[in-house]
């Protein structure tokens, strides 16, 4: 079976593969796939949103993900603002900067990483997966490896360090989106499917 996943982000593209190689078979998005909007209010939605719109005009089983950065203190922002906090052409080190300066004087600095996937099968039928990674945000920036607030985020089972201080293979046993694909693998994997 093949899956389109619906991302032209290169990063993601090659970190889904991996993740599902020998379990089926996935493509990616045309490259004149015009840009989806992401106009949902939750991660959930904006996962739908994708999903539909790969669908909609492929009639193929499409796979899509959104992940939101969830901060006790604030309320739980920057959640589906999380790639833009800083605004809209922000980078990561901005929106990094952002949170510290946010977080400046708070004790409680509980946070969660949350991915939502969105799957629609050949019937059309679409179905939710999720997984959540808790933490904390750091008080300064640590570590090189990884990508957006990985050098902030201090996942509870890690001894300490932040994501970015982690190997990539120690941050996929752990993280938001792996558990996430994890589930979504459980479930079409299982004998129903
Ligand atoms: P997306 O929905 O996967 O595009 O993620 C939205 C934003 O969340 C990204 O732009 C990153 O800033 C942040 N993000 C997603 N996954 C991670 C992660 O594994 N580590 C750190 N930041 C992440």
């Amino acid at each position: 079976m093949q899956i389109i996943l619906a991302t032209h982000n290169k990063h993601k593209q090659e970190e889904l593969s991996r993740m599902l190689s020998g379990i089926v078979t996935v493509a990616s998005l045309p490259d004149d796939f015009p840009e989806i909007e992401e106009t949902g209010v939750t991660l959930a939605e904006n996962a739908i949103i994708k999903a539909r719109a790969v669908y909609s005009q492929l009639r193929l089983p499409s796979l899509a993900d959104d992940t939101g950065l969830e901060v006790e203190s604030l309320g739980g922002a920057p959640g589906v603002y999380t790639a833009r906090y800083a605004g809209e052409h922000a980078t990561y080190g901005d929106n990094c900067k952002k949170l510290l300066y946010e977080l400046n004087n708070s004790t409680n600095r509980k946070a969660l990483f949350k991915t939502v996937l969105c799957y629609i099968d050949s019937n059309e039928e679409e179905y939710l997966f999720e997984g959540i990674v808790t933490g904390l945000i750091s008080t300064s920036e640590k570590g090189n490896g990884g990508f957006g607030y990985d050098p902030v985020f201090i996942p509870d089972v890690s001894d300490g360090l932040t994501f970015a201080e982690m190997t990539i293979e120690q941050k996929n046993l752990i993280s938001h989106r792996a558990r996430a694909i994890n589930s979504f693998v459980e479930w079409i994997t299982s004998a129903s499917h």
